[in-house]
This record gives structure tokens, C-alpha cells and sequence, in this order.
């Protein structure tokens, strides 16, 4: 069978929701871009890779930027806003950024699009996480309105993310200043409205934030808990669900031995409690469970998601 790998953001549904114990969760993409596949696996040979996710021919996968907003009883929370409507035509054409909403009407890019097809406005939005502040997790962060000026997306929402990963993207050098673009994060802070994070722990009742280091040195995933019931959202740790093997991380990875022993934690502790694992960028899989079966990972797939290449990943190993 023939996944139905997108060729353009119209090709992905814009919201999907699930329920996890008592709270709704609403997966929603902000859009498709277009990143080399050779960077995305790191030291995974071709003839591997391109089984999970085929390459164009310029050598790019399309990847997903999903996002999630929970609704717990009292907050509104978004994890991860994604692509926004900031990418200049440079990033249009090397990376392929594809986020406009298909009506102009719903909001800037297709997050807004999103919430609004939901019943909800921005401003209901009162919790944003980052699991850190590259432009394709924290870019609709803020957005850039018809007049040029850049404006905080979520005016009524606390944004969170690790103070260390602040700092980090304020010291970048020549391998990691490309992710980082100040459009995103320092009209947030110029507003007042990000509370930083020191660590890990429960940020609102049933969401919480773990340390996955790695991809950037602090890096988290973030936890959503309803009766016994658990998501993880885990942001670059484990991109796409084709990245479930243990080796298979990406050659943007900062600190990829690092990678490795976050995984090996993470998706220990998922197989282990049945959690239900997201994914920021797959193109096909949003959500499935986690369950090893003969020493290798496998994703359940969970209502009626497609099956495709992604959902039966093993775990590779030498
Ligand atoms: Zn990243």
C-alpha cells in the first residue's frame, strides 16, 4: 500500500481530535515544508530511509508542523504554534513552507485557521508551550499583520518554554543561528508574556513538561494526564514516527549521543505506561501507541488513523 504522502498543506487535514480521559485534544497542522532527507537521518542510509518517507526529487521529505491544543477544565493550552505566516520567499523556496490557510478569513496561517475552525478565537488561547524556539515549532508565536508590523499571535496566553533554551537561542553560532529567527520569540518577550521554566514539572493541572535534550541542549516534551490516560507531545526528540528506532536521529541534532539516552527514556517509559505519542513532524501519523513487540517498536494505530509505512517502525539496531 502506497501512503498518502501530502504534496502541499491542502493535502492535510487541518484539525483531528481525540479525547484522552476527560479533555479533548486537537492535532493541528500548520502547515507542510520540505527538508533535506539525508538531514532529517542523520547516519540512516537512503535505501533505508526513503522506505519510511520518499524523497523528492531536489532529495526533500515533507514534514508535518503540528501542533496541539488541549482543553483541560480550566485553560486553553497550545503546544507548539508551527510554521506562521512569517517565511520570506528565500524559505519558501528552500524549504518549501507551505502555511496559508485555505480561507484568508480564518487567520493568517492555518494554526489561527485552526482554532477558529473550532469554535475557539486566539484569544481564548491561555497557555502556549515551546518545546523550544526553532522557526518551525515557534513560529506562529507571533505574526506578521497586513501592514508589515509583527504582532504577539496569543495576546491573552502565558507562553512557556525552558529558560536555558532562551538563552541558547540568544547565543547561537554558525551551525545553529539558521532555526533561530528573533521574529519569533523577542516580540513575545518585548509583550511581557513569556514565564520561563526552570526544569521540568507540572505547569498547569494534568500538563507537564519533561527534558528531552538533544535536538537543542534543552529541549523538552511536554505531558498531558486525564484518568490515567497519557500524550506525549515530543517535539524534535523523535520528529517522525519513522524516527521511532533508537539510531535513527537527525543530523540537525545538536548533541545527537544525547538524543539517543532522551529517547531510550522516553519511549521506555511510553511503552511501558501505554502512553499515546504525537508527532510534530510526521506527514501521514499525528498520534498512535506505543508497544514493543519482539525487541522493536511499533505504533498502534489509534481511530482510524491511516496505516502506512511510518505506523510499523522496527527498531533497527547495527
Ligand atoms: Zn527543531
Amino acid at each position: 500500500m502506497t501512503p498518502p504522502f501530502p504534496r502541499s498543506a491542502a493535502d492535510v487535514p487541518l484539525v483531528r481530535t481525540r479525547t484522552l480521559g476527560d479533555l479533548r485534544l486537537h492535532a493541528i497542522d500548520s502547515g507542510l515544508q520540505w527538508l533535506d532527507g539525508g538531514a532529517m537521518f542523520g547516519v540512516v542510509p537512503k535505501p533505508l530511509w526513503e522506505r519510511r518517507i520518499p524523497a523528492d526529487e531536489r532529495n526533500r521529505i515533507p514534514l508535518a508542523a503540528r501542533c496541539l491544543l488541549v482543553e483541560t477544565p480550566d485553560e486553553l493550552v497550545l503546544i507548539e504554534t508551527g510554521l506562521g505566516n512569517k517565511a520570506d520567499a528565500r524559505a519558501v523556496e528552500i524549504y518549501g513552507i507551505d502555511s496559508r490557510p485555505a480561507d484568508p478569513l480564518m487567520g493568517p496561517d492555518r494554526l489561527q485557521a485552526g482554532i477558529r475552525a473550532l469554535g475557539y478565537t486566539p484569544d481564548d488561547v491561555t497557555l502556549v508551550i515551546n518545546t523550544h524556539l526553532h522557526f518551525d515549532h515557534a513560529g506562529g508565536n507571533t505574526w506578521r499583520d497586513d501592514g508589515g508590523a509583527l504582532r504577539v499571535s496569543f495576546p491573552r496566553a502565558r507562553y512557556l518554554v525552558q529558560w536555558t533554551e532562551w538563552e541558547y537561542a540568544h547565543a547561537t553560532n554558525e551551525r545553529t543561528r539558521a532555526s533561530y529567527l528573533a521574529d519569533d520569540f523577542d516580540p513575545v518577550h518585548a509583550a511581557g508574556a513569556f514565564d520561563f521554566l526552570h526544569g521540568e514539572g507540572e505547569v498547569v493541572p494534568g500538563v507537564s513538561v519533561v527534558a528531552t535534550p538533544g535536538h537543542t541542549p534543552h529541549h523538552q516534551s511536554v505531558l498531558v494526564r486525564s484518568r490515567g490516560e497519557v500524550a506525549c507531545f515530543l517535539g524534535d526528540v523523535v520528529p517522525t514516527m519513522a524516527h521511532l528506532p533508537l539510531p535513527w536521529i537527525m543530523g540537525y541534532d545538536v548533541e545527537p549521543l544525547v538524543t539517543l539516552e532522551s529517547k531510550r527514556r522516553i519511549l521506555g517509559q511510553a511503552v511501558r505506561e501505554g502512553w499515546l505519542l504525537v508527532s510534530t513532524h510526521d506527514p501521514v501519523i499525528p498520534w498512535g501507541i506505543l508497544e514493543e513487540r519482539e525487541k522493536k517498536f511499533v505504533l498502534r494505530a489509534v481511530g482510524g488513523e491511516p496505516v502506512s509505512l511510518g505506523v510499523a517502525t522496527p527498531r533497527e539496531e547495527g
